[in-house]
């Protein structure tokens, strides 16, 4: 059983996010034995775990910024441990609603620019009402391959929704930015995933050419500079003709789980999951 678990690569926690909540929960003692020293929820999972290079979080929707720094590889401030032994390459929080909110002086782009330098696949979607400013940061500022970012852009329907405050004055000139920057190559990003953003609907950025129309029915994205975009529309995975291998661009066959060339896999429909291309 132990060994079971020291050699997993993959810590899916999403099942306990009613625990996941903020620092003060990651201190509480919850795990103890007569014969052994107490430990908390996270010290658990970092003893279970010590080689997680892939982290599911999702659904965590009481997960604060302060609490998500513990399962991150540098914690600079507090005194969280820093021994996890691999370094994260993917990270996935799906439906952590509450990781937009500035959490002291912590904030969720700066936690990750600064406390997962090896971060390769980031899952941030659902979370609602990201800022753009966010977005050109991690497109900018990190290695990032792949982000998604599906329906954390959505246009208010009503004025009063709790989780969504005003979009910040000025926000709009860092979508102009990101756009520069996809078209001229200047990130590491791979696959930008907006699906069911509906703020970037309509946008002359995103509208098709025959190309990209030609592209999205073959692979379901299409190319700005060496991006490629999934969205802003939904996309039927169903109705694509073939899957593309973002890793050496090959196409492969509708439904095929790895690609026959370079043998990685290359599903891109999971905007609730990780990818397992950057294992
Ligand atoms: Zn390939």
């Amino acid at each position: 059983m132990d060994n079971y678990f020291k050699n997993l690569s993959y810590l899916d926690l999403s099942p306990y996010y009613g625990y996941t909540s903020d620092e003060k929960t990651m201190k509480q003692t919850i795990f103890s034995h007569k014969s052994n020293k107490p430990l908390t929820f996270y010290e658990t999972f970092q003893k279970l775990c010590p080689q997680r290079r892939s982290l599911s979080l999702a659904y965590s929707s009481n997960l604060t910024c302060s609490g998500l720094k513990y399962f991150l590889d540098n914690p600079k401030n507090g005194s969280a441990p820093t021994n996890w032994s691999e370094p994260l390459v993917g990270l996935n929080l799906y439906y952590c609603t509450k990781l937009k909110r500035k959490d002291g002086s912590d904030t969720l782009v700066d936690l990750i620019i600064d406390n997962a330098p090896e971060l390769l696949d980031l899952n941030l979607s659902e979370i609602r009402n990201l800022t753009f400013h966010v977005l050109y940061r991690l497109a900018t500022e990190t290695r990032i391959k792949r982000l998604c970012v599906s329906g954390s852009f959505r246009r208010r329907k009503t004025k009063k929704i709790s989780d969504s405050p005003p979009r910040p004055k000025g926000d709009d000139e860092y979508l102009s930015k990101l756009e520069s920057v996809l078209v001229s190559g200047e990130t590491c990003l791979k696959i930008l995933d907006i699906q069911d953003c509906t703020l970037l609907r309509g946008l002359k950025f995103f509208s098709l050419s025959e190309q990209d129309k030609k592209d999205i029915k073959l692979c379901g994205m299409y190319r700005r500079g060496q991006t490629w975009i999934i969205g802003p529309n939904k996309i039927n995975w169903q109705r694509i003709g073939q899957c593309k291998c973002i890793n050496c661009d090959e196409n492969n066959p509708k439904f095929a789980r790895s690609c026959f060339s370079c043998k990685k896999s290359i599903r891109h429909s999971y905007s609730h999951k990780l990818l397992l291309e950057f294992d």
